[in-house]
């Protein structure tokens, strides 16, 4: 006799049908080589990781571009926060979770990007989502780079705009696309793009971007996820690597990456921003960050502020010597400045190869599939953090060479 209490999912005509259509599209991808598993780790320094079985591993491929997840100064704040304020914010912002650091953060982020206010959120992903369809709605026109991040193109769908891709980085056919829908002078109309690709490393054209904005009488909103603390004076991202302050109307960015916690912002005028909190639903309607997570952001952005010259300083010649050294060895890297630095291999099966040869020599530098790049450009994405050594970022060069010679 079954029991009221088993647990019997997908047990329904309904369930028989989902539980068919997930098994085919499971087998598609496992013979696609795009079924993906979960690798158990815990990071037990800045650039290390270490796994289940205590394998210890040099970290090629995360993004903690300046290394602060372990900094003393931010360690020490996340702690005090955590004994403090316990272990979670307990409600949404709007509720309970108000944590007055949270504000402090905001303040400290909106001088940081050069805008009147800031809204934190719980990811970037939900930041580029709340401010994308929160500000947007139907009738309205987003211009968007094909290449931009999944949580713009997701933001994009929902917001019921009308999504025009642009190829990427491509300004002439930007402009061709803005001159077709110049008549529509009804329309909100927005150029959105990442300031650093996530998946290309290199730099939207911001220049270029201002100049259609201006012609065209639109909106520019970029998303400086892996930008902060990694270009511009003072880490401050693009506007301010290009010099061009006050060009961009809604800048979003995460705290997961160089800022070494977790949560998203949204920064841009104060207006914007007293709209978002009221109305984003991504921000309403989930629990706030944790009291530790905000006090390790907001220590983060004050160490980028004090030794930030000098971090930058020692990512920047990592960088130079990464790229200079995979230019020698002739491997196929895109072009650019920034210590994300995608090496194309194209098949996902020689990718996942390299990938698993790197690995067994201490190495993780993680294999990048389709959806998340092209079908075809499946890649190492190798990012480099200023807690790497050079003696780290020489081995990992040269068993690169190994790998590109011995797996065909
Ligand atoms: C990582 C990333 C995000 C998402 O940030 P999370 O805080 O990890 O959700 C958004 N946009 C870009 C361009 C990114 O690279």
């Amino acid at each position: 006799m079954q029991s009221t209490y088993s647990h019997a999912p997908l047990a329904s005509s309904s369930g028989a049908r989902l539980r068919h259509r997930v098994e085919k599209r499971l087998r598609t991808l496992h013979a696609a080589g795009l079924a993906r598993t979960i690798t158990d780790l815990d990071m037990i320094g800045p650039v290390t990781a270490r796994s289940r079985s205590g394998q210890i591993y040099t970290v090629f491929s995360s993004n903690n571009y300046l290394g602060l997840t372990h900094h003393p100064k931010v360690l020490q704040a996340a702690a005090d926060a955590l004994i403090k304020g316990g272990t979670s914010s307990t409600g949404s912002r709007l509720i309970s979770g108000g944590i007055a650091r949270g504000s402090d953060l905001e303040k400290k982020l909106a001088r940081f990007k050069g805008c009147e206010a800031a809204l934190l959120f719980n990811t970037g992903y939900l930041a580029n989502l709340g401010a994308l369809y929160t500000l947007l709605k139907k009738g309205d026109l987003v211009f968007s780079d094909e290449l931009n991040h999944a949580s713009i193109i997701d933001g994009c769908r929902i917001s019921g705009a009308e999504v025009i891709v642009y190829r990427h980085n491509d300004m002439t056919d930007l402009e061709q696309k803005l001159a077709a829908y110049a008549s529509n002078q009804t329309a909100v109309k927005l150029i959105v793009t990442d300031g650093v690709f996530s998946m290309d490393g290199d730099l939207c054209r911001l220049p270029e971007l201002a100049a259609l904005k201006n012609r065209y009488g639109t909106l520019l909103m970029v998303d400086d996820a892996h930008a902060e603390g990694v270009i511009g004076p003072g880490g401050r991202g693009t506007e301010a690597y290009f010099g061009l302050q006050g060009t961009i109307d809604i800048q979003t960015g995460t705290l997961s990456k160089s800022l070494a916690s977790e949560g998203g912002y949204v920064a841009s005028s104060k207006e914007i921003i007293a709209y978002l909190t009221c109305r984003a639903r991504p921000f309403v309607f989930s629990t706030f960050i944790s009291p530790h997570d905000t006090a390790a952001a907001y220590a983060a952005l004050q160490v980028l502020q004090e030794e930030g010259p000098i971090l930058m300083k020692t990512l920047r010649e990592h960088t130079r010597f990464m790229r200079e050294g995979l230019h020698t060895l002739k491997l196929p890297v895109l072009p650019g400045i920034t210590p994300l630095i995608p090496i194309i291999v194209g098949s996902v099966e020689r990718a996942a190869a390299i990938d698993a040869f790197l690995k067994e020599r201490g190495i993780l530098l993680s294999a990048i599939r389709p959806p998340s790049v092209p079908m075809g450009t499946a890649r190492l994405r190798l990012t480099l953090s200023a807690a790497h050594t050079k003696p780290q970022l020489q081995q990992v060069l040269s068993l690169l060479k190994e790998a590109w010679q011995q797996i065909p």
